[in-house]
């Protein structure tokens, strides 16, 4: 199935940087469909999804699934189960990621790393 791939590109130029304070380096973004966080589909459309389309994923129940293509789901977006691909050094580089953080007391980047991770883990666990 068709999952989303978080992006690797810093909209800064280079590679994402967890020092980083971008849209592309803080949140989870998708690099197929564009969308970002609130606005992502349960299941990748696989192509751009436009900013009005984004929106109406946001602000309604409009989702994503493979087979069953765009619908109305009984789910807003916070409870809506993104799928996302990523590889098990990706994931380790992250739980690494907030590791240190916490060591270093920078609260803001914890919270920030563990929301994206949180995206992760509802991918891997369904
Ligand atoms: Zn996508
Ligand atoms: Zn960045």
């Amino acid at each position: 199935m068709p999952m989303h791939k978080e992006v690797t590109n810093c909209l800064k130029g280079g590679k994402v940087s967890r020092y980083c304070s971008c849209n592309h380096c803080t949140l989870a973004v998708c690099s197929v469909c564009g969308a970002y966080e609130g606005s992502l589909t349960t299941d990748c459309p696989g192509e751009r999804v436009g900013y009005d389309k984004q929106q109406e994923v946001y602000t309604t129940k409009l989702d994503y699934i493979d087979g069953k293509g765009w619908h109305q789901s009984e789910h807003g977006m916070q409870e809506r189960a993104v799928r996302f691909a990523l590889t098990d050094d990706e994931l380790t580089m992250a739980q690494q990621a907030i590791n240190d953080a916490k060591m270093q007391g920078r609260w803001i980047e914890v919270s920030g790393l563990q929301k994206l991770l949180a995206f992760y883990r509802r991918g891997t666990a369904s």
